[in-house]
């Protein structure tokens, strides 16, 4: 057998064994949570901490290629890999996307080529920069919203700040000196797409359509394709931008970029995650090769997969919340069979042990051969849950 391998065991390392397997590989998970989403579907597990020297060894010795799907494998991880296997994507990548400045600093970097622009912003590493810059903060940067540069996700890790004296509280709040944080200026949002694009080891790259995603107290909700709300001059346009951007990183493997669309129709360029992503699940169901195919087909050195959407499609996250009675402590199990029922829904289920709100349990797409179809039974499926749309 022909292994490969992943740093990481969540959904996202989950769905990355299923279509690994279904290529014919073995695959191996370097987790050190036992009972974690991938180790169930994978054919090793190494419970080991992501920096274990050992642990990396005998996954670079096992495997031919190993990928990552946690955010925040250490580079010198990556790079302990990479003497022993091919390790895609390659730590400069991931390193760039763990670091909001690294990667705003990379995104200006390629503006000339790519036309677009990360949000106006700037370092607050201490209390003092916010004194000694506050007439250009107020001026600029104010209402915004302060991120910690490392280790956020889904809204996790930022606040927004109005004032100078929110500001001051929000830094303070976040550990005072030693959490350095991004002061972002708010903009003024149309609507949010995403692209996926994938490269190959020959610098061949495919991009996927454009994802539209809605967002609901920092999580994604919901992922629509074709977005109701995207013009074609948008798409063409991020769809430009992401080949720029995986082509400087000279990456391997599939990358989400996301985007803002402000309401002047101009677009701004947010942040990127150096794996397959949850607005890219959709490709699961609706596209020709699925975002985790594609990795493994790029980390394995194979051609890439066709991109080509063949269904409308929109994707529900389902988190951890419905399975609460009310606002109790009750816990029951939603109603798949009702769901299961309605055309065209594909569950996606994590095998988490755990309800929790806010948690990311699974996703259930919607295809048809209508985007008005998909919406129709997204309607339906809310109602069944008991989610508000
Ligand atoms: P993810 O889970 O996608 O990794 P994250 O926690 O890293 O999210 P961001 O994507 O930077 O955080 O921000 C989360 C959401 O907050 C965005 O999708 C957008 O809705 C909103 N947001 C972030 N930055 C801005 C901004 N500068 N102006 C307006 N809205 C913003
Ligand atoms: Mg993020
Ligand atoms: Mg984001």
């Amino acid at each position: 057998p022909v292994w490969l391998g992943v740093m990481g065991g969540g959904q996202l390392g989950r769905m990355f064994v299923h279509a690994a397997q279904a290529l014919g590989y073995k695959v191996a998970v370097l987790e050190p949570e036992k009972n974690c989403p991938a180790a169930h579907a994978a054919d090793h597990h190494i419970v080991a901490d992501y920096n274990d020297q050992a642990a990396l060894a005998e996954l670079g010795q096992l495997c031919v290629a190993v990928t990552t799907e946690f955010e925040n494998v250490a580079a010198q991880s990556l790079a302990f890999l990479a003497e022993r296997t091919i390790v895609a994507p390659a730590a400069h990548g991931v390193s760039i996307a763990q670091d909001r400045i690294a990667e705003k600093n990379f995104f200006t970097d390629c503006s000339p080529a790519s036309k677009v622009l990360p949000a106006p912003h700037r370092l607050i590493a201490s209390k003092a920069d916010i004194d000694a810059h506050s007439d250009a903060i107020s001026a600029e940067l104010l209402p915004g919203i302060l991120k910690t540069v490392r280790l956020g996700y889904d809204g996790k890790g930022q606040v927004r700040v109005r004032t100078l004296d929110e500001l001051r509280t929000a830094v303070a709040a976040f550990g005072d000196t030693d959490v350095a944080c991004v002061l972002e200026k708010m903009l003024p949002l149309a609507y949010e797409i995403s692209v996926l694009v994938a490269r190959g080891v020959d610098g061949a790259t495919v991009v996927y359509p454009i994802a539209e995603n809605v967002h609901r107290d920092g999580i994604l909700f919901t992922t629509t394709v074709p977005g109701p709300n995207v013009c074609a001059d948008s798409a063409r346009k991020a769809q430009d931008a992401a080949r720029v951007i995986v082509d400087r990183l000279d990456y391997v493997g599939v990358l989400c970029i996301e985007f803002f669309v402000l309401q002047d129709g101009s677009l701004v360029v947010n942040e990127m995650a150096p794996r397959p992503h949850n607005s890219g699940h959709y490709t699961i169901d609706a596209c020709v090769t699925s975002q985790f195919t594609q990795q493994a087909r790029a980390m394995a050195r194979l051609p890439l997969g066709d991109t080509r959407q063949h269904s409308a499609t929109v994707m529900l996250n389902i988190l951890g919340d419905i399975w609460f009675v009310g606002d109790g402590k009750q816990l029951r199990e939603p109603a798949w069979d009702q769901l299961l029922a309605l055309p065209g829904a594909c569950l996606h289920l994590y095998g988490k042990a755990h309800a929790r709100r806010g948690r990311k349990m699974g996703h259930i797409s919607f295809v048809a051969p209508t985007l008005a179809q998909a919406q129709q039974q997204l309607a339906v499926a809310c109602g069944i849950l008991g989610i508000a749309l």
